[in-house]
């Protein structure tokens, strides 16, 4: 019998659960999540994706020659754009019922199974046939060829007919997307970005929740060193997969500290420091044009993490601090951290600024009161403008981008 199909499926269909609740903003949310998926596949290489449509609640993707031979790499990475809810590698054929019949006995001859079932979805109002009888006259049509046996519920294969856009698209493999929001719908926010595990985390939340986002790092060099710079740059490049060149801003800590060592009392330290992170973040994030900070915080991991030194610390801004982590428990963090693939970067010895000149016994219940005493001493305006005017962005391209950083200064 002649192949109808070709070697490889041409089409990947893309569902978006979350979008379709949005009402208004829809289209925006679709464009957007669009464009992402464009662009991620771009990552791969250029000239793979020959059209992509949205039509009727999906986005089909249209491969060109190049990029049906490079399918498996574009499924996976489709597997990290937010905003798809499932998506499926598809053969397109002609709406007309015989042919269908034959195109779905020959994609389930080539699988190795012993029940099925045809799930047939129609927004294509063309089509004579109804979805349910197209299934019962599909399902008929392979028992006759294939003696194979109809179980609707938990079949050893499944073949779906999407008639939509004039045509008839056929497949038996669904994969399950990132879910989520597409990057860029849901404002800008900054990153407070330590090189530890936690934080890259919290990145990828924002992300998914569909932010644009852009990172602060603060330093304490030449007490931390060059490589802990490094370290956020190569976190950053894997958060590039979710949105390319994200803009890190790196903030010099080092002559707050020496101000706070010299100057207060020691079990105050890591609060002080905190609460100077935080209002130079504000400024910062102002500057750029985002609307939140966001931690790697949860909850009593560590001093500072308690409820009353967060408020304590928080207090000094008017910006909502987000925090995606904070009711995850480290092993789940731990587990997000290897599937993004920031774990082992993240566990790469570092000093970061905040375990600097920490005391032995840092105050867990800090008084608001007492730790502003602390600050009377120190001339919080002009330390907090100096870190703003002295900190330098870079914007960190795609690790396969073989682009300079781009390496700028900006003034307060
Ligand atoms: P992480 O694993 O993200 O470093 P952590 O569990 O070590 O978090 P802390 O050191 O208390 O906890 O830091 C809490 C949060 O403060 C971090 O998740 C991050 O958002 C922010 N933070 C800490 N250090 C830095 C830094 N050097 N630059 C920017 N943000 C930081
Ligand atoms: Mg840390």
């Amino acid at each position: 019998m002649k192949s109808i199909l070709d070697k490889q499926p041409g089409y990947i269909i893309c569902h978006y659960a979350e979008i379709g609740i949005k009402g208004k903003n829809r289209n925006y949310f679709e464009r957007k999540l669009r464009d992402n998926v464009k662009r991620t596949i771009r990552m791969v290489a250029a000239g793979l994706l020959e059209k992509s449509k949205l039509v009727q609640g999906r986005l089909l993707l249209i491969l060109t020659a190049e990029g049906q031979e490079r399918l498996p790499e574009i499924i996976a990475i489709l597997g990290q754009v937010f905003g798809i809810a499932y998506y499926a590698p598809a053969y397109r054929v002609a709406p007309e019922l015989e042919i269908i019949q034959s195109a779905a006995l020959e994609l389930l001859q080539g699988l190795q199974f012993q029940t099925f079932r045809i799930t047939t979805r129609k927004t294509d109002r063309n089509f004579p046939v109804s979805a349910h009888r197209t299934n019962e006259l599909v399902g008929a049509y392979i028992v006759e060829q294939l003696g194979s046996k109809v179980k609707l519920k938990d079949p050893d294969a499944n073949c779906r007919i999407d008639l939509f856009y004039q045509a008839a698209f056929l497949y038996t493999e669904r994969l399950e997307g990132p879910g989520g929001l597409p990057v860029g719908v849901s404002g800008k926010v900054a990153l407070m970005l330590s090189g530890g595990i936690d934080s890259p985390v919290a990145g990828y939340f924002a992300l998914k929740r569909g932010v644009t986002l852009m990172a602060i790092h603060f330093h304490s060099m030449p007490y931390t060193t060059v490589t802990a710079l490094d370290k956020v740059r190569e976190l950053i490049k894997k958060l590039n997969i979710y949105q390319p060149r994200i803009k890190v801003i790196l903030v010099a800590l080092t002559p707050i500290q020496q101000e706070i060592l010299t100057k207060t009392d020691e079990r105050y330290r890591v609060i002080l420091y905190r609460r100077f992170m935080f209002r130079i973040a504000e400024r910062l994030a102002n500057r750029e044009g985002a609307h939140a900070l966001v931690t790697g915080e949860s909850l009593g991991q560590v001093a500072s993490q308690t409820v009353e030194n967060m408020a304590v610390i928080e207090e000094t801004i008017k910006m909502p601090v987000l925090r995606p982590l904070i009711g995850m428990d480290k092993k789940e963090i731990i587990a997000v951290a290897e599937k993004i693939d920031t774990y082992d970067i993240s566990i790469q010895q570092h000093i970061d600024c905040c375990t600097l000149f920490v005391p032995k016994h840092p105050a867990t219940k800090a008084k608001s009161a007492a730790v502003a005493r602390c600050e009377t001493d120190l001339d919080v305006e002009s330390l907090v403008c100096e870190a703003v005017e002295t900190a330098e962005l870079e914007i960190i391209p795609i690790a396969s981008q073989a682009e300079q950083i781009d390496h700028e200064i900006h003034p307060c």
